[in-house]
């Protein structure tokens, strides 16, 4: 079995990253600048930030947190995303999600300028992605299809299965499957709580993808001896971090396999630095 080892493929990305900033930051006067908003304390939400304030640093990108507090309102969040959306040295803007009941995030979202939407969530960019046009592509399944070019794993051809269908994973993962190219063109099937018999679909794939955030959903019998399995999932249980993949059962008989955690995490980050660098060089003109 090949470990799709996200952590490694991620460290490289944003090595390659960050040489690519460093010759671009005194060419153009400026480094890459990515806006990150957090409201309220959610301490998930919390780590993952940290995380990508790290990794900003890390590629040379200069990160400029805005911590709001739980009562933020709808209108002092909108505030702010247009304030940054009329930044210079803004090139990207995160809002973290989830955020606070009563905060509507689909509107915020629509209201981040396309290219500054370095999370591939506006409209315009699933648009763009449905119709196979360039723009920012969500992160979590860029970082999917990544870690399958990285280590050469085409799904050309093959029988792809997503299970899950948030606009964030499992729906516009299914999109990128079956787009053409190498590493697309793939036949893809996207299950839901309402597929039936889901184990049987789980069978048929040769690219099977959890992205349901229920941990160890999937189950050796449900896999296909020699499959691709990357798993999406993280799933908080006692303190530990489980995909929704029984790793241990299914490891024995997959072809190849993403851990959690060092699996898709790391990659949906890195993908994150990428889609910040892309928006700083068209902002840049480089
Ligand atoms: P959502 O809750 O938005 O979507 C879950 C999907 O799984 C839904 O489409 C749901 O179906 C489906 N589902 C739930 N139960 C079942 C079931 N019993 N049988 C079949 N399908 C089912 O989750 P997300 O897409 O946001 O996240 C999925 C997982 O990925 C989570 O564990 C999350 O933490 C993780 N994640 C990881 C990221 C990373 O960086 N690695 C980034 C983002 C998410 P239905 O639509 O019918 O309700």
């Amino acid at each position: 079995m090949i470990l799709l080892d996200g952590k490694a493929t991620a460290q490289s990305i944003r090595t390659e990253l960050k040489a690519e900033v460093a010759g671009l930051t005194p060419r153009h006067g400026r480094a890459p600048g990515l806006a990150v908003i957090l409201v309220g304390e959610d301490p998930a939400s919390q780590v993952y930030v940290r995380n990508k304030e790290r990794a900003c640093a890390e590629v040379g990108i200069a990160s400029f947190p805005h911590r709001l507090p739980d009562d933020t309102t709808q209108q002092d969040l909108e505030a702010l995303i247009a304030r940054l959306n009329a930044d210079e040295a803004v090139d990207g803007i995160l809002l973290q999600l989830p955020v606070p009941k009563g905060l509507d995030s689909r509107r915020c979202l629509e209201r981040i300028r396309p290219d500054k939407d370095v999370d591939g969530f506006h409209p315009e960019n699933m648009g763009r992605l449905a119709q196979g046009l360039p723009g920012f592509a969500p992160c979590t399944p860029a970082g999917v299809m990544e870690l399958l070019r990285r280590y050469g794993l085409s799904p050309r051809g093959k029988r792809a299965v997503v299970v899950g269908r948030s606009n964030i994973v499992g729906r516009p993962l299914s999109i990128m499957l079956s787009q053409p190219g190498e590493y697309g063109d793939a036949t893809v099937t996207l299950c839901h709580s309402r597929t039936p018999d889901l184990a049987e679909q789980c069978r048929q794939a040769d690219f099977l993808f959890a992205a349901i955030g229920r941990p160890k959903f999937i189950t050796c019998d449900m896999v296909k001896p020699g499959a691709v399995v990357v798993d999406v999932g993280i799933n908080r249980v006692d303190d530990c971090l489980m995909g929704d993949c029984d790793f241990e059962c299914i490891c024995s008989s997959a072809g190849a396999m993403t851990p959690v955690p060092g699996g898709i995490g790391p990659m949906t980050i890195a993908m994150l630095m990428q889609n910040a660098v892309l928006a700083y060089k068209a902002h840049v003109g480089a």
